[in-house]
């Protein structure tokens, strides 16, 4: 399985002015690419290279940063056609759409650039990388990151990385390619209710507020409303940064929920099952103060994380229906609204079971698992 590791660069003046020129002159170079790619129709890599290669070795581009730019440019357009297949950009007479299909792809001057082994090499040891830039190879740009992905970049780092400037800092994301972990025999299954005021609950109750979230959230909305009324550029500056912190708490936050949700189901032997939320935001009716919070909450992040984590500890993870979770009995099987008398509360109308709303339904899904793994494992 792949994964990716972001490590932060601490270059120089001089060495950030010089991957500063190199970004600008590789997004020059894309735009390029994709002006011929517009005007002749052909968007294959290869087919692109024996239109291009010539000139971008003209403008005095490398060989491998050419190849690259034409690499991105041919994915940019393999994706741009996959949206408007998908209908992502509306439908065919929508203006949004027709303006896609009228021009060619632009490129920020500051977009990311991928990089090969050939045009950037690691030394873990110093805590550095060289990388290729247009004023020459840059020796010793330093670069600081944890230990866990510092282990996970000497042990599995392959392939391509992409060089990125963001809010004026240097990232470079590292792509690390693991090897897949057998899938061990789960001894029954560890329910998950993803929801708002816990962001997840599991069958035995454990359950993950995301109330230090929640109160972060708050914050920020309060000051953006402030900063919005501003409308100058400093205020609009901040405002970015406080949206891109509070996104990084955000998967902070989620990465720590799963990581303890995939750990107490590797301790117990059991597997994972959780809610199949495709289309929730359909699905879930709320006022609006949590409407808001659920808008801004990802569950799919959530999900995600949940999901590679037990990938990479061999843990087998099923999805189940999520219809009636919160109103079935998972006791007696009951189901109906009445057995919900409040947010929090769960009363079964039938037997009298009461519990937790969110452990009942944690519990309901924990059996769907169990059952949903019994019917795809039967051959
Ligand atoms: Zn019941």
């Amino acid at each position: 399985m792949k994964l990716v590791v972001q490590v932060k660069l601490l270059p120089t003046p001089e060495q950030a002015a010089a991957l500063e020129a190199t970004l600008r002159e590789c997004n020059q170079a894309a735009d390029l690419v994709a002006r011929t790619a517009f005007t002749t129709g052909i968007t294959r890599e290869y087919d692109l290279r024996k239109q291009t290669y010539a000139t971008l070795k003209e403008r005095g581009l490398g060989a491998q940063a050419a190849q690259h730019v034409i690499k991105k440019v041919a994915d940019a357009y393999t994706t741009l056609k996959a949206n408007l297949r998908a209908g992502n950009l509306g439908p065919p007479t929508s203006p949004r759409r027709i303006r896609a299909e009228n021009k060619p792809i632009a490129f920020r001057p500051h977009a990311a650039q991928p990089y090969d082994d050939r045009c950037l090499s690691w030394q873990l040891q110093a805590g550095t990388v060289s990388i290729w830039t247009t004023a020459g190879r840059l020796r010793g740009v330093a670069f600081i990151c944890s230990d866990q992905q510092w282990a996970m970049l000497s042990a599995h780092r392959r392939g391509e990385s992409d060089l990125v400037l963001r809010d004026g800092r240097w990232f470079l994301i590292a792509t690390c390619d693991l090897p897949d972990v057998p899938l061990a025999e789960p001894d029954g299954f560890l329910g998950v209710d993803l929801g708002i005021a816990n962001i997840a609950t599991t069958a035995e109750g454990t359950r993950h507020t995301g109330r230090g979230l929640n109160a972060v959230r708050h914050r920020n909305r309060e000051l953006r409303r402030r900063l919005q009324a501003k409308k100058t550029k400093s205020a609009k500056r901040l405002l970015k940064r406080r949206r891109r912190k509070e996104a990084r708490f955000a998967a902070d936050t989620n990465h720590v929920i799963a990581k303890r949700i995939v750990t107490e189901a590797e301790r117990t032997g059991r597997g994972i099952a959780l809610e199949d939320l495709h289309g929730i935001r359909e699905r879930v009716r709320l006022r609006k103060p949590q409407r808001v919070t659920l808008h801004s909450w990802s569950f799919h992040q959530l999900g995600s994380f949940i999901a590679y984590k037990a990938r990479r500890a061999g843990i087998a993870l099923v999805y189940v229906d999520p219809a009636h979770t919160s109103q079935q009995c998972s006791v007696c099987g009951h189901t109906g609204r009445a057995n919900r008398p409040g947010q929090a509360r769960f009363c079964c109308t039938s037997c009298g079971f009461a519990e937790h709303a969110d452990v009942n339904a944690a519990r309901n899904i924990a059996s769907r698992g169990v059952a949903g793994w019994a019917v795809s494992h039967a051959a």
